[in-house]
């Protein structure tokens, strides 16, 4: 199995740290930034940085059009944080770009800034044991499609996703030791 995990900007190499400490024989992980890159791996990750940043060097290099059409083909995914902002079909009050793989609406840094950042356990769907989530001026969705359903909520927002084979968490599991969140995207 080769997990790609999105190299634009951001916390990249914190999801390759994790996916390596799940020490599964034949697991390959890579960065990927191309097209071509992308054409190499399974199934991909986005994780956390800037958005907008983000947004704006995937459609230079031609990567936005790779993930979307990668998405609409069945590619499993995941985004954690700005990854599922990436994600999303609209964002609350900004007009910037975003693949629109995940039928949802998400507001930015809905719990603060930088300095407002924490971490507190999230119950997730179909997970044992909640894990720690660490926000990290995370967004919310604020709108659902039917064909999403919920992965987990925090404090009576929801924080995490579901459209079929695409998943999208509001936090960052990658920053914690706990790995159940990337071992269970690699069974969808
Ligand atoms: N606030 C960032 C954004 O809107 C996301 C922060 C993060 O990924 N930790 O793009």
């Amino acid at each position: 199995m080769r997990v790609g995990v999105i190299a634009v900007q951001g916390d990249f190499s914190k999801h390759i740290e994790a996916l390596q400490r799940l020490d599964i024989p034949n697991l390959e992980t890579s960065e990927v930034r191309t097209p071509g890159d992308l054409a190499q791996v399974d199934r991909v990750i986005l994780p956390g940085g800037e958005s907008t940043t983000v947004g704006i060097l995937m459609q230079r290099f031609g990567l936005g059009d790779a993930l979307i059409q990668a998405g609409r083909s069945g590619m499993p995914m995941w985004g954690t944080c700005m990854g599922m902002i990436m994600l999303a079909k609209e964002v609350e009050d900004r007009d910037q770009y975003s693949l629109g793989l995940l039928d949802i609406t998400v507001k930015r840094n809905y719990f603060g800034a930088q300095v407002h950042s924490f971490e507190d356990e999230v119950v997730i769907q179909g997970i044992e044991t909640p894990v720690t989530g660490v926000f990290i001026r995370a967004p919310i969705v604020t709108r659902m499609g039917s064909g999403v359903s919920v992965l987990c909520e925090y404090e009576g927002t929801v924080v995490g996703v579901r459209q079929g084979s695409i998943i999208g968490t509001s936090f960052h599991p990658e920053l914690t030791e706990d790995t159940q969140l990337h071992r269970w995207f690699l069974t969808l």
